[in-house]
């Protein structure tokens, strides 16, 4: 198999840089092994006010609208969060125009989502919350089992019978001037919680509940969608295991449900994410990036590695491969040639591009813009 680039990783970074090179008229492949950090996103870009021209282009082509309102967003366990650009069904407003009576709703059976650690931080906040649960026959068989009670599923059926949630809101609604769901809302129509915003008279918030994030899987399922209709190929599901190298490029990488196959390309982009995705990993001895072996910066005293303090930002989540200037790879101190790094692999080595997600699209970008000037020499 042969494409323009190849790129590991299907996250954030990956996806975004799938869709940069593909609208660009390059045949590229996502390998991807699974889970991303994108199941657990809150749905803001953390360093991020403004999207990149590029990043607005792309995501609205995918059918993903973004906003950013100074402000702040409401946390699962009833904090407040400074705002940074988020997805359109993320609430974003000033602190004080918060309401001071707040009514909490959840759904029965459902305990993924905090309702009473989420009022206690809003008392502490000075408000007063009221807890109510709603219960329709649509949930029933959910219910049977707690398994089945989780986000993704009960948002699968919440798109189909919002308007029954708004009128049972509606029944439970005194005088509080602020309503509060769990997120699990617009899996598919992402205009469904802007629709029950309208259908009830008083602010209503979405806030967090455990993984799966459904405004997570569904920027997800979106990009992939527009990166495969723009003709991308995402082999999902499987995993890099080697690469060949040959004079300081990569000639083709090895996976493991086609390992019978050499996928090869004229540029490839490792795209692994962090710990989490294990695009790092960590022993007693060091930190190393499992596919190519690439250079790690990190401090090589194991003490050194964490604060005492876990409140504080620990050093190792600031580790990350080691790139030269136009982010090709480094391995044994030589840049690899074909070879491009974005995203959370890059620990906190580039602060130039921000941190967290605002960091995955920002190197993605820039990474994919550097791909297609080296494809033009
Ligand atoms: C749990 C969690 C929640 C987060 N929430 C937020 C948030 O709400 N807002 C924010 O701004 N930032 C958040 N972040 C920071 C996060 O790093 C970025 O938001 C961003 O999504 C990272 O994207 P990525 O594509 O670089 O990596 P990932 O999302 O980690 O994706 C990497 C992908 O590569 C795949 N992969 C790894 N190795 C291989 C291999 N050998 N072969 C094939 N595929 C491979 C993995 O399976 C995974 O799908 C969060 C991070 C974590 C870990």
């Amino acid at each position: 198999m042969k494409f323009d680039s190849v790129i590991i990783g299907g996250g954030l970074a990956g996806l975004t840089a799938g869709l940069k090179l593909q609208s660009a008229g390059k045949q590229t492949a996502i390998i991807s092994t699974g889970q991303s950090a994108l199941h657990f996103f809150s749905g803001s870009f953390e360093s991020l006010q403004e999207a990149p021209e590029e990043m607005k282009q792309l995501f609205s082509q995918a059918g993903i609208r973004l906003h950013y309102s100074p402000g702040v967003r409401l946390m699962p366990l009833g904090t407040f969060r400074e705002a940074a650009l988020s997805l359109e069904d993320i609430d974003l407003f000033p602190k004080a125009s918060f309401g001071k009576k707040v009514l909490i709703v959840n759904l029965l059976g459902y305990h993924d989502f905090f309702s009473s650690f989420l009022a206690q931080g809003l008392e502490k906040e000075g408000m007063e919350c009221r807890i109510r649960f709603i219960n329709l026959p649509e949930m029933e068989k959910l219910q049977l089992s707690p398994s089945e009670m989780r986000a993704v599923q009960i948002a699968r059926i919440m798109d189909r019978i919002w308007e029954k949630v708004i009128q049972e809101i509606r029944l439970l609604l005194k005088d509080e001037d602020t309503v509060v769901l769990p997120q699990v809302f617009g899996l598919q129509d992402a205009s469904v919680p802007s629709r029950i915003r309208q259908g009830i008279p008083a602010r209503v918030v979405f806030a967090g509940t455990l993984p799966p994030s459904v405004p997570g899987i569904r920027t997800q399922m979106l990009l992939k969608k527009r990166y495969q209709l723009l003709g991308g190929t995402f082999l999902m599901g499987d995993k890099v295991d080697k690469a060949h190298l040959h004079e300081g490029r990569v000639h083709s990488v090895v996976t493991q449900n086609l390992d019978n196959h050499y996928i090869e390309a004229q540029n490839f982009l490792l795209a692994s994410g962090s710990y989490f995705s294990k695009g790092l990993s960590s022993n007693p001895f060091g930190i190393s990036e499992p596919v190519f072996g690439l250079d790690i910066d990190f401090a090589a005293e194991r003490g050194n590695w964490y604060s005492p303090s876990f409140a504080d930002d620990q050093p190792y989540m600031a580790y990350g491969v080691k790139t030269d200037e136009n982010l090709h790879a480094i391995k044994d101190g030589k840049a690899l040639e074909n070879l491009y790094v974005a995203g959370a692999v890059l620990g906190k080595t580039r602060p130039e591009f921000g941190t967290a997600a605002g960091m995955a699209v920002r190197s993605a970008l820039a990474a994919a813009d550097n791909i297609l000037k080296a494809s033009e020499l």
